[in-house]
Order: C-alpha cells, then structure tokens, then sequence
C-alpha cells in the first residue's frame, strides 16, 4: 500500500504500521489513516473515478486497503438532490440534501462499515462486531452476512422496532444491552480486549471505520461538478462522521480534485443530548460528557470520541453548532418529507431543524451553497412520527362515500 503510510497519531504525530492499533504506543492519543498525496495525485482524476463503481469503492484510491476483494453492498453514491422547495421555504438560494437515506441498510453507516469489514477480513478476523446505537449493527450484520462472516453485534436495550429487525434479519448473534450507548461501549471495548480474533469495527480497527465517512465529502464534491459547497451541516454523535467529512474536502484540494478549500462546517445536535453544543457554546476546549435521553436514538453517545476535534473544527472552518428539541426534530422529518419527498429518521429530522435553525439566525448566509447531511431512513425510527401523521380515511368501495371523505379532507387542507 503505497498511497498509505500508516496509523499516524492525531495528537504526538507518531506514526505506527498498518495494523489493528487505535492508540498511540507513545501517548495513547487517537490514530488515524495517513496517505501520501504525492502518490495519489499522480493515480486520480475525475475520469479514472467516472470509471469506478457506483459505490464508495469508485474512490478506493482515497481508502485504506489493500487488495480489490472488497466486502461491498453497495453502499453510497447515494442522491445529492438540488431542493428548491425546501430552499425556498428557510430563504436560501441553493440547497442540497445528501441523500443517504437509501443506502443498502439504510444509514450512512454502510460506507464506513464497507471499508472496516474489507480491512477486517484482510487483516485475519473472523467474527465482525460492534457496539451500536442500531444503526450501525444492522450495517454490521449486513456487512459480515456478505463477507462470510460472523457477527456479533451490540445495541442498547429500549431501541426502536426498526432498527431491532433491521439488524436481526441479517441472523447476527444480537446483544440489547441494558444501559446507554456508553455503557454497551464500555463493555465492548473489555471483549475486544480479551477476544482477539474478534473486529470491533468501532474501536479496535476505527482508524479503518472512520475513513469510510470521507466518501460522503468525495461524492458531494463529484456531484457538484468537483467542487466544495460554501456550508454543510452534519449530525454528531462520536462526532467521526463531522471530522472525516472535513478531511475528505482537504484530500480532495491536496490531490488537485478540487481548487477550492473546504466549507464551513456546522454540527447537529439533539438537545437531548448536545455535549458538542454544549461545550461550543460555552466556549470550551474539552466536552463535558451527558447522560442522554430523547427521540434521537442515533445520536445518543453522551461520549463522543471525536468531540474534541469537531469543535476544534467548526472554529477553524467558520462554522457554528445547534441543538434543536424532540418538537423541532419531529417538525423537521416533516417539513423534509412534505417539501422534498424524503423520509428521514430522527437524526435526519436534527439537520434539518438546525439547518432551519442556523438559516434563521443569520449563520448560514442566504448566499451560500449549503449541503444537509441526511444520514438515516424513517422507516427505521417509525415511533417519532407514527402519531403525527393523519391516519388514512376508512371507506367503503362506494363513489358517494369517496366523494364525502375528498371534499372533508379539502376543508381540513383550507384551513
Ligand atoms: C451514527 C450516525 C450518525 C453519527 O455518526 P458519528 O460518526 O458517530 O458522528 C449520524 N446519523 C446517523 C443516522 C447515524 O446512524
Ligand atoms: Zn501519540
């Protein structure tokens, strides 16, 4: 792997050989993926990229594996709709919803899963796990299904009915466990140190996970005809998603793909649990953690593993942070739905409320070309909309009684 270098520490700089290492030998500090432009600007363009797959792996030259046997569903190159509707209704010239509703499993977390399982299985594990707030074991299991795997996957008790069997078609072993997200993490972390034949796709290869996120910078930048929107807004929970989507727009400028900079990045955050917001606000360096609790199940790490650097880069960006409530989050899935035609779940209905937000009190410029991350599907978070919506109209198969039920249903839509 000559365009990868090695596991580089995000806080010494010490770099450590392509394996399955997550800390700094030297200072325990974070690890992440290093490439060598130099390498991969003389191997990419856009052409070579057109030539790809429609999935993540058209950008595999920007990845961290090794061979060609990819482990792939078929995840990513999801729609980037221009939505004018939407727009129009919060006052801004140019918007865009990424998509990512529609992946194979129906979360963004099928590209970052497809990259860790590839390194997984190249790397000699056999049993692919993780600790989960749902969406992330149903990618898991799917993944492993595929690969020839085993699966073991963990969630938090209490989670959503669509996010259960969406996970536990796949026939993973499926593990609810009684506690939050940090808690299911915390006992993760003590199997992967005790099991090592065992691929935590979130903690022990998570230099590898993490890098899949990039691909939703790459194809937005492609998308648009290569090259960076003006803002973006991202949703957080371990706050990874947020800092790859940053180091995918700089990859994209270092190897000449791009000749603008990257945008303004905003987070998203449920103020059910907004450590990230929490900590921007007061304008602190260091998150404090939360006990988390609301509708937006996916977003419910009161921990997030990359806080730190998500507020380090919404400074450097010139972006900012909200936290919307379970009333805005609900309002947000609908406004989406009613005015672009997606159905997105909770964490999808936190963009759109803190884009809404964030358009309202003059952060995002009505100039600006803006991105919304739209990261999970509705159908999987049912529960947060299942008594908002109006049920349908029981008749029988008669003329009369379709006219009278059409002609009521028009004075409710009058009003
Ligand atoms: C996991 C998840 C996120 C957040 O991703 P992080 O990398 O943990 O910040 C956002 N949206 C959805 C739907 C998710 O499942
Ligand atoms: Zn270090």
């Amino acid at each position: 792997m000559k365009r990868v270098l090695g596991l580089k520490c995000r806080e010494c700089g010490h770099c450590q050989p392509l394996e399955a290492q997550y800390v700094c030998e030297d200072c325990f500090g974070p690890l992440e993926v290093e490439y060598d432009y130099d390498v991969i600007r003389d191997l990419v363009s856009p052409e070579r990229i057109a030539r790809g797959p429609a999935t993540i792996w058209r950008y595999r030259d920007l990845l961290p594996v090794e061979g060609d046997d990819v482990v792939d569903i078929g995840g990513g190159f999801t729609p980037l709709l221009r939505s004018n509707n939407l727009a129009r209704k919060l006052g801004l010239r140019e918007l865009w919803i990424k998509n990512d509703s529609v992946n194979p499993s129906y979360s963004f977390k099928d590209r970052v899963v497809s990259v860790a399982s590839t390194r997984a299985r190249e790397l000699g594990y056999k049993v692919l796990s993780c600790a989960s707030t749902g969406n992330l074991a149903c990618s898991v299991a799917a993944h492993a299904a595929r690969a020839g795997m085993r699966a073991c996957v963990f969630i938090p008790a209490g989670l959503e009915a669509g996010k259960i069997l969406g996970a536990a078609i796949y026939n993973p072993t499926l593990i609810a466990v009684d506690g939050h997200y940090d808690d299911v993490n915390r006992l993760c972390s003590e199997i992967a140190d005790n099991y090592d034949d065992w691929a935590f796709v979130n903690i022990n290869i998570r230099p590898y996970y993490a890098e899949g996120s990039k691909t939703l910078a790459f194809e937005v930048a492609e998308q648009l005809g290569w090259r960076a929107p003006d803002h973006v807004v991202v949703p957080i929970g371990s706050g990874s998603l947020f800092s790859k989507v940053w180091k995918g727009f700089n990859e994209l400028q270092q190897v000449g793909l791009i000749s603008n900079g990257p945008p303004r990045m905003s987070a998203a955050q449920a103020s059910g649990c907004a450590p990230v917001v929490n900590a921007w606000e007061a304008g602190e360096s260091v998150v404090a953690p939360v006990k988390p609790s609301g509708i937006a199940k996916s977003l419910a790490l009161g921990n997030p593993a990359d806080g730190y650097y998500v507020l380090k880069l919404i400074k450097q960006s010139g972006g900012s942070a909200a936290a919307v409530t379970d009333e805005e989050i609900v309002a947000g899935i609908k406004m989406l739905a009613e005015t672009e035609g997606i159905f997105t779940e909770a964490a999808g209905g936190v963009t759109i409320a803190v884009l809404k937000r964030l358009v309202e009190n003059g952060t995002i410029r009505p100039d600006e070309a803006t991105v919304a991350y739209v990261t999970g599907n509705g159908l999987k978070t049912q529960e947060a909309v299942a008594n908002e919506v109006a049920p349908p109209i029981e008749i029988r198969a008669s003329f009369g009684e379709f006219e009278m039920a059409w002609q009521a249903r028009q004075v409710i839509a009058a009003r």
